[in-house]
């Protein structure tokens, strides 16, 4: 069981028009009515939703985040958006190296180190993504390829407070597959290893990490009592609020 608070985030992707505030009441309602104690909620929805839901969530149990970043804090870089922008609109944390943003952007290990730092710069969390390709995997990469990733997309300046790192094998994104708790518990120890020893035990050890990848009501208390798994980042299963309400609450004791 995580030592840390845990982080339940949903990430929308590119989900979601005004409307969707039904979803986002009915999830802030499920949690007044039936309280998850000691767990952090997170929506993040699309860009052009973090400011009407930063407000309607304000002072709330739900926070909102964005998901994703320019490096810079303004300037000539049409259709992109900064950091400092997403904290003006009320986002108080970024993902930054989805695995969609890195196959569909070709984003590197550079670039999310540089997004990482945006985001603090702008006093927001950020939250980066690591995780092995199928391939990757069949050829038993799987932990070179996330301590490769930890060691170029996170910064030097990582913090329990400022980064959250969230485990999300490629494969298992989307695909309603998920690798088994034995795996799930290796990686997270190596990855919590390969943080302290950097960061040192307080600010290595008291970084969250989450696991993202087809995490849903039925197969979160499995995944979310694995040591070292601080929380999940969640995709298709946080638009509906009664499915992603069943996945916070199964933190409940
Ligand atoms: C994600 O895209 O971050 C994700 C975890 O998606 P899903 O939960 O739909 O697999």
């Amino acid at each position: 069981m995580s030592k840390n608070t845990p982080l339940v985030a949903g990430n929308w992707k590119m989900n979601g028009q005004r409307e969707q505030a039904l979803e986002l009441g009915k999830l802030a309602e499920g949690l007044d009515k039936n309280p998850v104690e000691g767990v952090d909620v997170m929506i993040c929805p699309p860009t052009t939703l973090i400011m009407p839901f930063s407000e309607l969530m304000k002072g709330g149990k739900v926070a909102i985040g964005a998901q994703d970043c320019h490096t810079l804090v303004s300037g000539a870089n049409t259709g992109d958006i900064s950091a400092e922008m997403l904290a003006d609109a009320g986002a108080t944390a970024i993902i930054v190296g989805h695995s969609e943003r890195r196959a569909d952007h070709s984003e590197s290990d550079a670039l999310i180190n540089e997004k990482a730092q945006a985001s603090w710069r702008a006093g927001l969390v950020a939250i980066i993504c690591v995780g092995e390709t199928n391939g990757q995997r069949q050829y038993g990469l799987t932990l070179d390829v996330v301590r490769r990733q930890l060691k170029n997309a996170v910064p030097d300046g990582a913090t329990a407070k400022n980064t959250v790192i969230a485990y999300e094998p490629v494969w298992a994104i989307g695909s309603g597959l998920t690798p088994t708790v034995e795996d799930v518990d290796k990686v997270h120890n190596d990855i919590r290893k390969v943080l302290v020893e950097r960061f040192g035990d307080s600010e290595g050890g008291g970084m969250r990490l989450l696991y993202g990848g087809s995490v849903k009501a039925s197969n979160a208390k499995e995944l979310m009592a694995v040591e070292n798994v601080d929380g999940a980042l969640v995709g298709g299963a946080s638009l509906k609020a009664d499915d992603f309400l069943g996945i916070i609450t199964s933190y409940k004791s």
